[in-house]
């Protein structure tokens, strides 16, 4: 069946505290920021009969705002205002790469950052830079605020621990310090328009002496939620990265991740591909 709006309710609150008094009083209802998978959901006919929650004139949260030690990213941005945001594109370069990856350029003009995190789908591009990043989600509702690290905010497949009258705010990142090494990848079927089979992230720091003094690396398609490379992380630290440790670092990988065989791909084909990129990140010489 398709999508009939005849059926749904549709509330347009002009400000922040509006929207969050009408989630409060409908706490069924569908927040909606660009609507591209919403959209997915309409076409299907799975929103007949919602009460949908237009956000579109939030104007505050369609901000990116620059604080002492990072960026707030208003739920309402877009993956291209990401992309073209100075401050972004110098300090936070994995996040505008993933941002870049999001389905085509008419996705990226409308899909937001939030709703990404909302829509919490293992494929997610943009978690494993905000992993790595160490972001804060900012959570309201009509009495409360508060912030969520960003590993926190994934309970499961396409499940959040979003109370049912919270709303995502925006999206807090302080800039690191400049790592030696970075890198983003995301592999798929096409350079573009793909769903990843893995997508990787990583920062990584030296102390002068060539130990790694820190290391962050996240990958997501590779279980329910995004995941931190704790134990490969915690081998790592302290240690010069030679070929014998990289090999061990490489081997833990399973550890912290749960792939499966899916219409995508297969857990063996995943395992390989991001054994090889976390390789390639440990190993490369710039
Ligand atoms: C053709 C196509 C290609 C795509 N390619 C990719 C891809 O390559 N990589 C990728 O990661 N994703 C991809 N997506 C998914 C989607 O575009 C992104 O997840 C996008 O960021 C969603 O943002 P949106 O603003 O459009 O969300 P919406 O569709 O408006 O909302 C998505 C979900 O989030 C909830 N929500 C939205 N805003 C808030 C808020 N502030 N607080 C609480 N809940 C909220 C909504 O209720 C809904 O459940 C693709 C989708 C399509 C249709």
């Amino acid at each position: 069946m398709r999508g009939d709006a005849r059926s749904m309710t549709l509330l347009r609150p002009r400000s922040v505290e509006e929207a969050l008094r009408l989630y409060a009083k409908h706490p069924g209802a569908v927040p909606l920021a660009g609507g591209t998978d919403f959209m997915v959901a309409w076409n299907a006919g799975e929103a007949n009969g919602c009460t949908i929650l237009d956000l579109s004139r939030l104007a505050p949260w369609k901000r990116i705002t620059e604080t002492k030690t990072g960026v707030r990213i208003g739920a309402l941005v877009t993956h291209r205002e990401i992309q073209l945001h100075p401050g972004i594109r110098k300090r936070l370069p994995l996040l505008v790469q993933a941002c870049a990856t999001i389905g085509g350029r008419q996705i990226q003009a409308r899909g937001t950052l939030a709703g990404n995190l909302a829509n919490a789908s293992p494929a997610g591009d943009t978690f494993a830079p905000l992993a790595v990043y160490e972001a804060r989600v900012r959570l309201r509702s009509a009495g409360a605020s508060r912030a969520l690290p960003l590993l926190s905010v994934f309970t499961g497949v396409k499940k959040t621990a979003l109370a049912a009258d919270e709303l995502i705010e925006s999206i807090e990142i302080d800039f690191p310090r400049r790592p030696a090494r970075q890198c983003f990848r995301k592999v798929g079927t096409r350079a573009a328009s793909a769903i990843s089979k893995t997508v990787a992230a990583g920062l990584l720091w030296f102390s002068s002496d060539g130990r790694v003094r820190e290391i962050r690396f996240a990958l997501g398609s590779m279980a329910p939620t995004v995941r931190r490379l704790a134990s490969v992380e915690s081998l790592l630290a302290g240690q010069k990265p030679t070929s014998r440790l990289v090999e061990q670092a490489v081997e833990l990988l399973e550890s912290d991740v749960s792939p499966i065989d899916d219409l995508r791909s297969t857990r063996a084909y995943r395992l390989e591909v991001s054994r090889n990129l976390l390789r390639a990140f440990l190993s490369t010489s710039r």
